[in-house]
């Protein structure tokens, strides 16, 4: 079964991103549980928590069909103590949000060097910080997602991403969230249904799709290789529609949330009628 959808504004309370999941014809979605451009958010209220699982029931969401974003001003990785440990208590707040939720999955960027320690030293660091998180939280499973490789962020290649999971101390609780888009701005080419064979069979060597929690179909305004970060509409882009096709037909890529963070909202149904269409011609029936 794939889980198909957008990540969809939580404007009003996370509630209100279940019923635009569904106004979209999503079987899946991502959303922020606080700004994501703040460092701290509003405590969920209990009225809020029962609201989404409310909204989670009737429209038949499970968790493993959601994933929640973390905020962008975390850097797990940061070189100096202060910003590690800002850090570090705002990802443990949005894991703890997630729990409250009743949500299993955590998205989030690895984070960034700033030249100032070593990639090794940072990957090891986002590795503590993950394991740190998992002590003091239950049933919430941290999803590194690969990067464009912008600046000095980590995670565009697969071997970071293998790397930092080698360092966490539980493995059943740590996974990775590919992005098309970031992939293909890192190198991996995308623009062929061989190409994408191929980028997949990587993943599958260097990370293992055990590992595989979510994925962000984005096509790219970005050009191949550039580790510029410029999102695009499916089949708009330079990825193009081929790959899209090859990921909803690849029988290694199920039950996950897969969602669309393109650039048009108003053309979501498209786009997710699209892919289910893709999906469906592999397999007939199903
Ligand atoms: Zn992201
Ligand atoms: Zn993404």
């Amino acid at each position: 079964m794939k889980y198909i959808g957008a990540h969809v504004s939580a404007a009003g309370g996370a509630d209100q991103a279940v019923q635009r999941a569904v106004e979209i014809g999503a079987n899946a979605f991502a959303l922020f549980t606080k700004n994501q451009r703040q460092w701290k958010g509003k405590p969920l209220t209990d009225k809020a928590i029962e609201a989404f699982k409310a909204a989670c029931r009737q429209h038949g969401f499970g968790p493993e069909q959601i994933l929640p974003h973390d905020s962008y001003l975390i850097n797990l990785g940061h070189p100096e103590a202060e910003g590690l440990e800002k850090s570090r208590a705002a990802f443990l707040d949005e894991m703890q949000r997630c729990e409250q939720l009743g949500l299993t999955l955590l998205n989030f960027h690895p984070g960034s060097h700033l030249n100032k320690i070593s990639e090794a030293d940072c990957l090891k660091r986002i590795a503590e910080s993950v394991n740190e998180a998992l002590v003091h939280t239950q049933g919430v499973t941290a999803v590194i997602e690969n990067t464009a490789g912008q600046g000095t962020n980590l995670g565009w290649h697969f071997e970071h991403l293998a790397e930092i999971i080698r360092h966490v101390d539980d493995k059943s609780r740590v996974g990775v969230c590919i992005d098309t888009c970031h992939a293909f701005a890192a190198g991996y080419d995308l623009r062929t249904a061989e190409a994408t064979q191929a980028t997949l069979n990587e993943l599958g060597s260097i990370v293992g799709f055990e590992y595989l929690r979510g994925m962000h179909l984005n096509d790219a305004k970005s050009a191949f290789a550039s580790r510029v970060d410029r999102h695009h509409s499916l089949g708009k882009g330079n990825i193009g529609l081929p790959a899209f096709t090859t990921i909803m037909q690849d029988a290694r890529i199920d039950g996950i949330p897969m969602i669309l963070e393109t650039v048009e909202p108003d053309i979501w149904p498209e786009e997710i009628s699209w892919l289910r269409t893709q999906a469906e011609e592999a397999a007939p029936g199903k």
